[in-house]
C-alpha cells in the first residue's frame, strides 16, 4: 500500500512539474490516501484557481475536473417533543469516510471519476426533539472550518433533510446555508437534496442554485434523489451553463403528516407521479414537491413547490400545474391505514382472523421526531385482560428504551425472571414508567442504534426493550431477536405508515392515533408560530394565491 501511495505521489508530482496542464486521473483522485489528499489538495488549489481564470475566458485548454465538495446535515426533529437531540446523534462522517454514503460515488464509479470530491461532514441523526444550539454550532462550525480548507469550489452538494429545529431558532437549513455561502463565495454552484418532509425557507431557495427531493413516501428513491442532485450539478458545471436562470417557489398552505401523504396511495401517487415528467421537460433542470413537516411550530412549516431551469415560461407553467394539483386534491388525503383509538384497534386485531395484525403505535413513533420512550400504549396494553395469560394471543411490543432494565435482564440471563422499570425518561407527559415483569426470551448485543436489546415476556406479550431507542423497520429486527412476527398474531410497533418490509408481511394493519410528540391528530398540537390560515387546520379558507415567484439568484446574496 506505501509503494502504491509513493508511486502515485511521484506520478502526481511528475505530472505537475512536467505539464502544468493537470488532467487528474481518476487513479489519482479516487485512492485514498491522507498523504495523497492533503498533498494535492495544495498542489490543485493553485489548479482551481487557473480553472477559475479559465472559466473567466482566457484559456480553454487547461480545464481539469470539477472541485465539488460535499457537506450535510440531516434530521427531522419534533418541537412538539420534550427530548433533545446532542451531536453524536449524528454519527458525523469526515473526509473520505463521507463516500460511504453514497453508493453511487464509490470508488472509479462514473460520478465518482467526473470531478475532483472534497467531502467535508455529513451527518445523519434518527428523527428526534429538537437539536441543541453547541450541537448545531458545533456541527456547522466543523463543516465550515473543512470548506474553508478545502476551497475553492465549483460545486457544493449539500445532503439536508431540512426538517433540522434547533433549540430557540429558525430555520436552520437557511442558517446553515447562509453561512456556507459566506465561505465559499457566490460563484460556488450548490445543489440541494432534501426529504420530501423537509421544509424550504425563502433564504434556502435563495441561497441555492440546484434543488431537489424524493418523489417516494416511503423513500425508496432516497439514493437516486441524491444521485439526481449530483448529476445535475455535475451537468451544469461541465456544459458550462451554470448556475438556473430561473427558480420558481410557490408556498402551498397545507400542512399535512406523512401519514396522509404516502405515494403508494391517491391522491399523494398521481400527484408525486407527475413530478418526474415535469423535470424531463426541455427547459427545466428539476421539479421537486415538499409535504414539509408536521411537527415542529415555525413559519416555514408548509408545503412547497420549486421547478428550476432555463426556460422561463416552462418553469412557471410547471410550477403552478403542480401547485395547483396539489392543492385541488387537499380535501383527498386521507391516513395510508384505517385509522382508530388504541383500544379499537385491539379490538378489531383481537377479533380478526388476519395475522399478523399490525397496529402502528404512531404518536411517539421515533422516526418522525418522537420520543420513542413514551409509555402510554404498552401500558395499556399491559393492562388488558387478553393478554395476561401465556397462553393468551401472541402480541409484540417493538419497542420501549429501559437501560436499567436491560442490565437487569441480562443479570437474569435468558429463561430468568426480570422486572423493572422502563420508558418515559424522556417523554412522561402522557403516562409514568411501566412495570414489566416477566421471563427474559433473548438478549443481543451490537445494534447501533438500540445498543442492547432484550426481550421479556409477560403474559402473551413479548416486550423488546433496548438501552436506547431504536426504530423496528426490518423483519430481521425481529427475527435477530428469536421472534417472528410473521406467526405472531398482533405486532404493535411504533412507527407511522409501515416500511416496506413490514408492509409486506402484515395480513392486515390499523394506525392507531397514541399520544406523543408526532401526535398524527395535528388539532391536538396546538401550534402558535405556522402561518395561518393553513388546510387543515383553517378548513373554510380561501384559496390561496399560487402563482409562482422567481427566486433571485444566488449571485445576488
Ligand atoms: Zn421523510
Amino acid at each position: 500500500m506505501k509503494k502504491v501511495i509513493f508511486l502515485n505521489v511521484c506520478c502526481l508530482i511528475v505530472c505537475l512539474l512536467m505539464a502544468r496542464q493537470v488532467y487528474f486521473q481518476s487513479s489519482f483522485v479516487n485512492k485514498e490516501s491522507h498523504t495523497i489528499t492533503s498533498l494535492s489538495s495544495s498542489l490543485r488549489f493553485k489548479d482551481s484557481s487557473e480553472l477559475n481564470r479559465e472559466e473567466s475566458g482566457s484559456n480553454n485548454q487547461t480545464r481539469s475536473h470539477p472541485r465539488i465538495a460535499i457537506a450535510g446535515l440531516g434530521i427531522e426533529s419534533s418541537t412538539f417533543s420534550p427530548a433533545l437531540t446532542n451531536e453524536d446523534a449524528f454519527h458525523a462522517k469526515n473526509g473520505a469516510d463521507v463516500f460511504s454514503s453514497y453508493p453511487f460515488l464509490s470508488v472509479d464509479s462514473p460520478l465518482r471519476n467526473k470531478a475532483e470530491w472534497i467531502p467535508t461532514l455529513v451527518g445523519k441523526s434518527l428523527p428526534g426533539g429538537a437539536v441543541t444550539r453547541e450541537a448545531y454550532e458545533s456541527l456547522v462550525n466543523k463543516t465550515l472550518d473543512a470548506l474553508k480548507k478545502g476551497g475553492p469550489y465549483d460545486g457544493l452538494f449539500f445532503d439536508i433533510h431540512g426538517a433540522m429545529s434547533v433549540v430557540g431558532f429558525d430555520d436552520p437549513e437557511g442558517d446553515f446555508i447562509t453561512r456556507i455561502r459566506k465561505v465559499i463565495g457566490k460563484k460556488t454552484i450548490i445543489s440541494t437534496s432534501m426529504d420530501l418532509h423537509g421544509n424550504v425557507s425563502w433564504r434556502l431557495a435563495e441561497n441555492t442554485d440546484l434543488i431537489t427531493c424524493y418523489r417516494m413516501a416511503p423513500h425508496e428513491d432516497a439514493m437516486e434523489t441524491k444521485q439526481r442532485a449530483v448529476k445535475n450539478l455535475l451537468e451544469r458545471i461541465e456544459s458550462g451553463k451554470g448556475k438556473p436562470t430561473y427558480k420558481a417557489y410557490i408556498s402551498i398552505p397545507i400542512l399535512l403528516p406523512g401519514e396522509k401523504t404516502s405515494t403508494r396511495i391517491e391522491p399523494g401517487k398521481s400527484i408525486y407521479k407527475a413530478v418526474g415528467p415535469a423535470a424531463a421537460q426541455n427547459g427545466i433542470i428539476d421539479a421537486a414537491i415538499w409535504i414539509g413537516y408536521a411537527w415542529a411550530d415555525e413559519p416555514r412549516n408548509h408545503a412547497v413547490v420549486m421547478v428550476t431551469g432555463d426556460d422561463k415560461e416552462k418553469v412557471t407553467k410547471t410550477a403552478n400545474q403542480l401547485a395547483s394539483s396539489f392543492w385541488n386534491a387537499r380535501s383527498d388525503f386521507s391516513f395510508v391505514a384505517p385509522t382508530g383509538t388504541l383500544n379499537e384497534c385491539l379490538d378489531k386485531a383481537l377479533a380478526s382472523n388476519k395475522h399478523p395484525f399490525f397496529i402502528s403505535d404512531s404518536g411517539d413513533n421515533p422516526t418522525a421526531g418522537g420520543a420513542g420512550d413514551v409509555t402510554w400504549t404498552l401500558t395499556e396494553i399491559l393492562a388488558r385482560p387478553e393478554f395476561k395469560s401465556e397462553n393468551g394471543p401472541s402480541l409484540i411490543y417493538a419497542s420501549i428504551p429501559g437501560p436499567e432494565l436491560t442490565k437487569k435482564a441480562i443479570a437474569a440471563g435468558v429463561g430468568g425472571h426480570t422486572e423493572g422499570y422502563a420508558g418515559a425518561k424522556v417523554d412522561a407527559r402522557f403516562a409514568p414508567p411501566v412495570w414489566i415483569a416477566g421471563k427474559v426470551e433473548s438478549i443481543e448485543y451490537g445494534d447501533k442504534d438500540a445498543e442492547v436489546e432484550v426481550v421479556i415476556r409477560v403474559g402473551s406479550v413479548h416486550v423488546i426493550v433496548t438501552q436506547k431507542r431504536k426504530p423496528y423497520h426490518k423483519e430481521r429486527d425481529f427475527t435477530r431477536l428469536g421472534l417472528n412476527p410473521r406467526k405472531t398474531d398482533i405486532v404493535v410497533v411504533k412507527i407511522g405508515y409501515l416500511e416496506p418490509e413490514l408492509y409486506a408481511m402484515k395480513a392486515d394493519w390499523l394506525l392507531a392515533l397514541t399520544v406523543g410528540g408526532v401526535d398524527q391528530n395535528l388539532e391536538r398540537l396546538g401550534y402558535k408560530r405556522i402561518q395561518r390560515p393553513m388546510f387543515p387546520l383553517d378548513k373554510e379558507m380561501e384559496n390561496p394565491d399560487l402563482s409562482a415567484r422567481m427566486v433571485p439568484s444566488s449571485n445576488n446574496r
